[in-house]
């Protein structure tokens, strides 16, 4: 599918747990016309899921039943998806793949305000300390589509948020006549 046929790109916002996803395209949502698509949440409302995993508590994720949901939005366009993994995405359909980072300490922080159970804790902190989400993406997409922002501290916040809303309008001005 060519970027030509959306009026709107499509984003992913990639990330450990706790780096600051859904707060930042909460805030993109707000500034721009793109949709946040909060992947955590939409896996469980509309069972995307084969069931929960007690073990890793988390649900064990059907990639067909995702990609189903997400194809046709990605189409049309205008989609920011916020998710912890990227893998399964086509990439002709995402414009731009944003990985998030945060130090260890700093995340371990969030993570323990979340309640996160000691071995989640360090499951996530180890999985950002390997760089697992960027290697993912790195992986998954040109490294043209990429981009890595920090995710440490309220200006950091600011910063990507403004620096993303121009990336879009860029983009918009390249892509719709
Ligand atoms: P994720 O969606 O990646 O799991 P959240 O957006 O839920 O992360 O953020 C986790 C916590 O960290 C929230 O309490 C949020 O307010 C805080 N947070 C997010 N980004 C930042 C940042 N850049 N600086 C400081 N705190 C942040």
């Amino acid at each position: 599918m060519a970027t030509e046929q959306r009026d709107l790109p499509n984003i992913i916002l990639c990330g450990t747990p706790g780096t600051g996803k859904t707060t930042l395209a909460e805030q993109l949502a707000d500034a721009s016309e793109l949709e946040h698509l909060c992947m955590g949440t939409i896996v469980k409302e509309h069972h995307l899921h084969f069931g929960f995993d007690e073990k890793w508590q988390t649900y064990d994720v059907d990639e067909e039943k995702v990609l189903d949901y997400l194809e046709p939005r990605l189409i049309k366009g205008g989609c920011i998806v916020d998710w912890h993994t990227c893998g399964i995405f086509p990439e002709e359909l995402i414009d731009l793949a944003i990985v998030l980072r945060t130090d260890h300490s700093k995340l371990w922080e969030r993570l323990e305000a979340r309640g996160y159970s000691l071995h989640k804790i360090q499951e996530n902190n180890e999985a950002e300390i390997m760089q697992v989400c960027l290697e993912e993406v790195r992986e998954s997409f040109d490294l043209k589509m990429i981009v890595e922002l920090e995710s440490n501290s309220t200006d950091d916040m600011e910063s990507n948020l403004t620096r993303i809303l121009q990336w879009i309008d860029a983009w918009k001005e390249d892509h719709v006549n």
